[in-house]
């Protein structure tokens, strides 16, 4: 089915959803408060947020410079250092060292970019076993569906639901304490990160100057990830590039700050390069996979460049009333919410996924809490503006014309409303009905009644 048909079906079943609503309302109850508590605790948070943006601003407009500078820094201690353009070559670097290892079998951190290249089915197709580390991703993953959000990926289900899963798949006891749940997965994953032959995570952050890869958690299952197999991998945008180590300084606190409420989150590991002789741990081989995938072509878009300053922190979602309501699987796409509807286009196609640029309501929240000042409204407006490029059809210029033709002659324009008012009862018979022309309309809408009086009559009767 065609996405936008696709997303008009799921969005009408979930906004009449009331339970999912429920769920989503009560995920993120506490979120506004916790998250303006942490704010408050910053001497001026709008000059953090000016900071942050331009600090994003300088990274992103000098990508080059600190691209090579990181790829150098990394390489200089050993890191293999790739190259992808799109999801295709991304995948195909991935597979070519499971291949060159004979690795049989994969533990992930979570890395949306593994989700936006589709790189489990890829690796399964190739007949490894993985397994995400992560417990919400651990739960999506054996739910057999995408993350619902960037930071939450199970914020869609309950404790209820979790216990039933693992029953199910984990061979666990019933139980609905959140702490018990967390251990029925823990006991499930110690062993595989043991065993397994490859770790992959992705990154939050990656420091030019020093050539580290910054990655923020609060489970220590990427550090795992990271330190127990022989190899690992990191795949990520080539947008996480940060000039300097004193950045973090601001960014991960704010990304804690606007992800879940945190003053840090309970890991913040650097990650420098595979082991170095003398040291005791560490993977043996390390790759970082610098993926594309389309971005470069947002950043020659000078007017929505900004929207690669985005540092994944989820917080446009969790206050966007669309998002609320229809739910993250709804917009069929990695990245959802604000943020995912003015990218999408630029990485998916334009015509495609226009559609997500007119799931808003420009109320202009997301924009409003963005920590990097990413003017996302108005780029759902730049997106709709150049998505509209069909030549009108035949019906519309018509309507268009006779608008033009009546709003530029009173007496006509005059005539045409009274012949609405008169109409106006007929309406009100036929409103939702096979016979009702504003259908499309009344379906999920009142029509405004038209006023009693309009400005010309009150104009000429005033006294
Ligand atoms: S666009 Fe802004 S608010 Fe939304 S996820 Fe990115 S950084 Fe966070």
């Amino acid at each position: 089915m065609k996405a936008v048909k696709q997303f008009l079906k799921d969005a009408d079943i979930k906004a009449h959803d009331l339970r999912h609503r429920r769920i989503i309302r009560t995920a993120l109850g506490n979120y506004e408060i916790v998250r303006d508590k942490r704010k408050a605790s910053y001497q001026d948070w709008q000059q953090a947020r000016q900071l942050a943006a331009e600090t994003k601003w300088e990274a992103i407009n000098h990508l080059d410079k600190y691209l090579d500078q990181l790829a150098k820094n990394l390489e200089s201690r050993g890191t293999k250092v790739h190259w992808a353009s799109n999801a295709a070559q991304a995948r195909e670097i991935v597979l070519g060292i499971v291949q060159e290892k004979k690795a049989q079998s994969v533990i992930k951190s979570k890395a949306m970019t593994s989700e936006e290249i589709h790189l489990n089915d890829a690796l399964e197709h190739a007949g490894l076993k993985v397994v995400e580390s992560d417990l919400g991703e651990l739960i999506v993953q054996l739910r057999n569906e995408t993350p619902y959000h960037i930071v939450f990926p199970s914020m869609h289900l309950t404790r209820y639901e979790i216990s039933k899963l693992f029953q199910e798949k984990l061979g666990s006891a019933p139980t609905s304490d959140p702490e018990e749940l967390t251990m029925i997965a823990r006991r499930a994953l110690r062993e595989k990160y043991i065993t397994a032959d490859i770790g992959i995570t992705g990154a939050n952050f990656a420091v030019a100057e020093t050539g580290m890869i910054s990655i923020t958690e609060n489970e220590g299952n990427a550090r795992l990830t990271a330190a127990l197999p022989k190899i690992m991998i990191t795949l990520m945008g080539i947008e996480k590039v940060l000039p300097k180590m004193e950045d973090l300084a601001l960014f991960l606190p704010m990304l804690a700050t606007m992800g879940t409420g945190q003053a840090l989150t309970g890991y913040n590991t650097m990650y420098s390069g595979p082991r170095q002789p003398g040291e005791s741990d560490g993977p043996e081989e390390w790759h970082v996979v610098l993926l594309d995938n389309r971005r470069t072509e947002l950043l020659a878009d000078v007017e929505q460049r900004d929207a690669l300053h985005c540092i994944r922190c989820g917080a446009c979602l969790n206050v966007c009333p669309i998002f609320r309501n229809v739910g993250g699987h709804t917009y069929g796409t990695t990245y959802s919410g604000p943020i995912g509807s003015v990218i999408t286009p630029h990485l998916r196609g334009l015509q495609d996924w226009k559609h997500l640029s007119n799931a808003s309501s420009l109320c202009g929240a997301c924009t409003e809490t963005c920590p990097v000042k990413i003017d996302l409204h108005h780029h759902l407006l730049h997106n709709r503006r150049n998505a509209a490029t069909d030549k009108p059809s035949f019906f519309e210029r018509l309507a268009y014309r006779a608008f033009a033709f009546a709003a530029t002659r009173p007496w006509l324009w005059g005539f045409a409303k009274e012949l609405g008012r008169l109409g106006q009862p007929f309406q009100k018979i036929v409103e939702g009905g096979p016979m009702d022309p504003a259908k499309a309309w009344t379906k999920t809408r009142d029509l405004p009644p038209l006023a009693q009086e309009t400005f010309r009559d009150w104009w000429r009767n005033r006294s």
